[in-house]
């Protein structure tokens, strides 16, 4: 038996957004930085998949202290992104509230900005659901503890009280992470992953967060006692 469900966040949780909008709020932090005419190169290895080379190449091409620019790289994709959350370009997927009937300890653990985190689950009201929520401190070091690494994963199962979670993901690093850790994994093949073939192999493939509730192992709360729990709201 599981003795906890943790989840991955964009992707699992909530949609992701249209990379448009993270593009967007990478020029706004080079503008910020006084950089009013960045080489878009430099602007998309600041987008996504950020490595540690990454920010110390682009910081040195425009004399910008590595860690400011990474730190201001990240405030403003939180902010971006938590504007989508507010006017609803980011929302929860449809099946979300079938994590409610999961009967264990709940935790995220998400590469995104702790400040995006902490920001959809006050907006959804859904803090509650969860023990822990990891993102990701603005900052490099964060850059050598983000999935695949299991830094956080074990913060999270710490914080939680656990030792055999199962791990939510819908990314090959949230597989090599919960590997990494030493538990089971859930590969969620949503839309956007319908092409993937998931690497490391995961422990189990599920369609949607429905279907984590047939896993055998994770602990649900019975139907009469859910239905209970709906009427007494
Ligand atoms: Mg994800």
């Amino acid at each position: 038996m599981y003795d906890s469900v943790i989840f991955d966040h964009d992707g699992v949780l909530t949609t992701l957004v249209d990379i448009s909008l993270l593009q967007d709020a990478t020029w706004a932090a080079f503008d910020e930085l006084g950089v009013v005419d960045p080489d878009p190169d430099h602007v998309r290895q600041m987008v996504i998949n950020v490595s540690l080379e990454d920010v110390h190449t682009v910081a040195g091409a425009y004399d910008l202290d590595p860690e400011t620019l990474f730190r201001v790289r990240d405030e403003f994709s939180s902010s971006y992104q938590c504007d989508a959350v507010a006017d609803g370009r980011k929302v929860p997927y449809d099946d979300f509230d079938a994590i409610r009937r999961i009967d264990a300890p709940m935790g995220i653990v998400s590469s995104n900005q702790q400040a995006t985190i902490d920001y959809v689950l006050d907006h959804l009201d859904a803090a509650e659901l969860f023990g822990t929520a990891y993102g990701r401190e603005p900052s490099l070091t964060s850059l050598h503890r983000k999935k695949p690494e299991p830094y956080y994963l074990e913060l999270a199962m710490s914080d939680l009280g656990v030792e055999s979670p199962l791990f939510v993901g819908d990314s090959d690093s949230d597989i090599a992470a919960a590997n990494a850790a030493g538990v089971d994994s859930a590969f969620i093949r949503r839309d956007h992953r319908a092409d993937h073939t998931p690497s490391p192999d995961p422990t189990h493939e599920v369609s949607g967060l429905d279907d984590l509730l047939a896993i055998d192992g994770v602990p649900v709360v019975d139907d009469v006692t859910a239905a209970d729990g709906e009427a007494l709201r």
